[in-house]
């Protein structure tokens, strides 16, 4: 049967595929995303509103293809032992927001991973 995420009959990459139809399943059970426009955007002035749009901290978060992409290599690839992709995964350690950083060590945590890869990930907060 065709793999619905890679196109390929037999999948050949399944640990990925299967990790990506669980991401796609968790991204459809939340609600829809709210306005992330600051509150009484309409009553600002123009130099305000793009003072508050464009606040470096608005946009702290790594991309999710990032996030995700270092969370499946963490979970299934024992990603920052493996030293084909530890330097990779370091760099994208990097660019996590702490919230995103948070997340990914409550996620290895309930997913049991090796106590050392989080606390190197916790020196990243
Ligand atoms: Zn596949």
């Amino acid at each position: 049967m065709r793999c619905e995420i890679c196109g390929l009959d037999p999948c050949e990459t399944e640990g990925f595929c299967r990790f990506s139809r669980e991401t796609d399943a968790r991204n459809k059970a939340k609600p829809p995303a709210q306005s992330d426009l600051p509150k009484y955007w309409e009553s600002m002035d123009v130099g305000t509103l793009w003072d508050v749009l464009n606040n470096p901290a608005r946009y702290s978060d790594a991309a999710q293809s990032t996030y995700d992409a270092i969370e499946w290599s963490l979970i299934y690839n024992d990603g920052l032992r493996n030293p084909r992709v530890r330097s990779a995964n370091l760099r994208r350690l990097s660019q996590l927001s702490d919230r995103q950083l948070k997340h990914l060590i409550s996620v290895l945590e309930r997913q049991g991973c090796r106590p050392e890869m989080i606390a190197e990930i916790e020196g990243y907060l």
